[in-house]
């Protein structure tokens, strides 16, 4: 029977849009391999990478209790994927890419809201520490003044 579609296996669909990228697993000649995670992007650059972030639990025998420990791989972030920071995205391993890169997004799961909600509350206590500073500053400059 011929195919009619292109798929990359495993069940995943493929994306709406198109590209060019020699290693997208859909539209160039990359194949998936092994195991797949799921994650948080990070960060994100230009040059179709991206940083994804995921918690693991380990048990230790000792306290026979697990403990949180974080994942970070870099990862090809192909540009009809396109995920964004905060993304919850799924990766899976493929051939060597670069140097640090053995991993592909394959599919953007949905927005990671924990993330968003962590990164909001720290940009905010960051502002706060901003705000405190320059009062303080302002303090020590009119007591200098009054000196
Ligand atoms: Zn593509």
């Amino acid at each position: 029977m011929k195919q009619t579609t292109k798929t990359i296996g495993r069940g995943i669909e493929m994306p709406k849009n198109e590209c060019k990228d020699k290693k997208c697993p859909f539209h160039g000649n990359l194949k998936i391999r092994g195991r797949n995670f799921e994650g948080t992007v990070i960060s994100k650059d230009v040059h179709n990478s991206a940083t994804v972030e995921w918690v693991r639990r380990r048990f230790i025998r000792k306290y026979e209790r697990y403990e949180k420990r974080r994942s970070r791989v870099r990862v090809h972030n192909p540009p009809c994927i396109n995920a964004q920071i905060g993304d919850t995205v799924q990766i899976y391993e493929c051939r060597p890419l670069s140097k640090t890169k053995n991993k592909v997004i394959v599919k953007v799961l949905g927005e990671d809201i924990q993330y968003k909600q962590k990164q909001e509350i720290m940009k905010e206590e960051q502002e706060a520490a901003e705000k405190q500073r320059m009062k303080k500053d302002k303090k020590e400059t009119k007591e200098a003044a009054e000196e």
